[in-house]
């Protein structure tokens, strides 16, 4: 899919950020539209139509988290989180908020594409047409036929271990956070089980990773959650 044209909002304060943002998305195509106030990025997420909205955390006139819930009620339009690093418990609140992903400052130009690339995949994806087929490296992970292999040589889950691939490949290259991966896999009454997913993801590594002491697939977000690396 290109990606190329997509018009981005960009709230952010910091000047230099901002700059950074501007030269790296408008080299790759993308248009963009910028704010730094909180209270005009609803406006501008409302009347310029972006299709998409990157987003920092801390704001001069309120925070992103309040652009989050006003945008969510109208709109599932991609928002990735900029985050200062160690703030592990904001990243964790605007997932829950309704954001798609964050990236952690300070970031490099192909994390910033690599995101919003995904993103915007998502976002084009009907659930109809979602593919049930998933290939990265040498892991194949077929949905509809609970299939996995590796190198070609077919692993064997338990049922659990399938729905917590499962659940991370629906979200490929994007985090799940821990609760997400709960709910999804265990139900809305285990969210706070996080040791299930501690044991699971153990398993599942032993069974999916060349290395699973140095996982390349199932990457842990450190205090947030989880991603299935997209390469
Ligand atoms: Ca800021």
């Amino acid at each position: 899919m290109s990606t190329e044209g997509h018009k981005i909002l960009v709230v952010e304060d910091e000047q230099e950020i901002r700059r950074f943002l501007r030269v790296s998305l408008e080299h790759s195509g993308y248009r963009l539209v910028e704010t730094a106030s909180a209270k005009d990025a609803v406006v501008q997420a409302a009347t310029q139509q972006p299709d998409m909205l990157i987003l920092d955390i801390g704001l001069p006139d309120g925070d992103g988290f309040e652009v989050i819930r006003a945008v969510r009620q109208w709109s599932t339009m991609p928002i990735i989180v900029l985050s200062a690093h160690g703030q592990e418990q904001d990243k964790v609140q605007a997932l829950d908020e309704g954001a798609d992903d964050y990236l952690t400052k300070p970031f490099s130009v192909g994390e910033l594409l690599a995101r919003i690339r995904v993103a915007l995949r998502h976002a084009a994806k009907s659930p109809a047409g979602s593919a049930s087929q998933f290939t990265v490296g040498e892991l194949e992970v077929d949905l509809a036929g609970h299939v996995v292999r590796l190198s070609g040589k077919e692993v064997h889950l338990t049922p659990t271990e399938f729905r917590l691939l499962a659940a991370l490949v629906k979200h490929a290259g994007k985090v799940v956070t821990h609760r997400q991966l709960l709910k999804e896999v265990w139900g809305p009454h285990s969210v706070h089980e996080t040791q299930y997913l501690r044991v699971y993801m153990a398993a599942l590594r032993q069974k999916i990773e060349s290395t699973p002491a140095r996982p390349q697939h199932l990457r842990t977000e450190p205090g947030v959650g989880y991603r299935l690396a997209m390469g």
